[in-house]
């Protein structure tokens, strides 16, 4: 073996990738983190202050044991570092009578209240009426409802994922960033990854590429991965402090329509200035490299007079800034962590579908698992790999 021989190699530092290098380096692992800008940055699906976290995983039961564990492991960094990473503002999920999102089929309100009724998590249903005595700020249909819950909360996932890198730095990882990984060869021994500056060998491999993950899987498997843009804005409040946790939750609302959906985050003081608006949009896909990272004037208008004003008081047509964020996608919106068809030697990662992160500090640990023990804690079979196969 070579000086350059390490125990683990995690292949992308952002959410899933920085969580990973982190509990390895908590195991003792000789580790080797690489990415090819540097986390946290702006380029890929974490960035942009806030990320929205829930008790109750309306999106299935599968993603329970993940979101719980999540919650301890911010909770354990929090304490080590005394960087708050968690901040309970309490969650509303808005909808009419069908509330019907992208990333679960059914009603999403029903599906987050049957959660919660099963895993006995707090939650109220409130009428429009009520929505507008508690939440004045909102102004909702009369035919709207809504599941809240008091204990969700946002997360900081740039703090999430420089925090979890630090820690992995100072229990002995060795980080390369703004190193692009170019390929990698499975040897019966040993994985070798190959970057723009040189060539790296390790007993395992996690790749945990975010947007740019279908580089990395066989050819078979690429096309049931999409990439889709998405678009962060944030809009001048006349009054910022009525947005603070403490007073004013996560908003996901969703529309009558997939153009609808529309989300707002309560904006902590120490923050980016004005208060975060996002949408999505699934029609048009694209690759990382080639997508435009311009917001348009047309992009800023739609959001604040089609979304935000019917449904928002508060905020100035005045935008402050605007980021591009990107969804990867698979065809059910479920995750995939699974072994790489090739070798048990390779893990892969593809956990976004645009709702990841609130997952990502025990996919990490489940990431770790996968390649050091050959097995996991939970059950991952719903994110198999097998699910994007397609013979060329
Ligand atoms: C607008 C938006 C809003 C979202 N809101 C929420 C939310 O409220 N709640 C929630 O739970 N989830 C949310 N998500 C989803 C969540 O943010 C993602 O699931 C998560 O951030 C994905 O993390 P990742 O590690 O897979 O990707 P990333 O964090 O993007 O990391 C991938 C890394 O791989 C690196 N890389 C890629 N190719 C190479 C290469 N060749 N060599 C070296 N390095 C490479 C990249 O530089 C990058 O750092 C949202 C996503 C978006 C885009």
């Amino acid at each position: 073996m070579t000086a350059k021989h390490y125990g683990l190699i995690v292949v992308g530092l952002g959410a899933m990738g920085s969580a990973a290098l982190y509990q390895a380096c908590k195991r003792g692992v000789k580790a080797l983190g690489i990415d090819r800008f540097t986390p946290p940055h702006t380029m890929g699906s974490s960035h942009g202050d806030t990320r929205i976290t829930r008790n109750a995983i309306g999106e299935g039961e599968v993603y329970m044991p993940f979101v719980e564990r999540s919650n301890e492991i911010w909770r354990d960094l929090e304490a080590a570092t005394g960087s708050a990473l968690f901040h309970q503002s309490g969650g509303l999920i808005i909808g009419g009578e069908k509330a019907v999102a992208f990333h679960y089929q059914g009603d999403f309100v029903d599906a987050s209240a049957r959660i919660a009724d099963k895993f006995g998590i707090a939650y109220e249903i409130l009428s429009a009426d009520e929505l507008r005595e508690r939440f004045p700020l909102l102004t909702p249909r009369d035919s709207d409802r809504a599941y809240y819950e008091p204990g969700a909360g946002v997360l900081r996932p740039e703090r999430c994922i420089q925090t979890q890198l630090d820690l992995a730095r100072g229990d002995g990882a060795i980080i390369h960033t703004g190193e692009k990984v170019t390929g990698y060869e499975i040897g019966a021994s040993a994985v070798t990854v190959n970057t723009e500056k040189g060539s790296y060998s390790a007993d395992k491999l996690i790749l945990s590429a975010g947007a740019w993950i279908a580089d990395f899987l066989p050819a078979t498997h690429r096309a049931g991965i999409r990439v889709n843009r998405q678009l962060i804005h944030w809009f001048e409040a006349e009054d910022r402090d009525r947005f603070h946790p403490e007073r004013f939750p996560f908003v996901i609302w969703i529309g009558d329509t997939l153009e609808d959906f529309w989300s707002v985050f309560p904006a902590p003081s120490d923050g980016m200035a004005g208060v975060k608006l996002v949408t999505e949009q699934y029609h048009t896909s694209t690759a990382p490299d080639e997508v435009s990272r311009v917001v348009t004037e047309e992009e800023a208008a739609d959001m604040y007079h089609r979304l935000t004003r019917p449904r928002l008081k508060g905020l100035r047509e005045n935008q402050l800034l605007a980021e591009v964020c990107l969804y990867t996608l698979t065809a059910d919106e479920d995750f995939v962590i699974d072994f790489h068809p090739a070798s048990e030697r390779v893990v892969v990662a593809s956990p976004c579908s645009g709702h990841g992160f609130k997952h990502s500090a025990a996919i990490g640990e489940t990431l770790v698992q996968l390649a050091l023990d050959g097995g996991s804690a939970f059950d991952i079979s719903a994110f198999k790999l097998a699910r994007l196969f397609n013979p060329l």
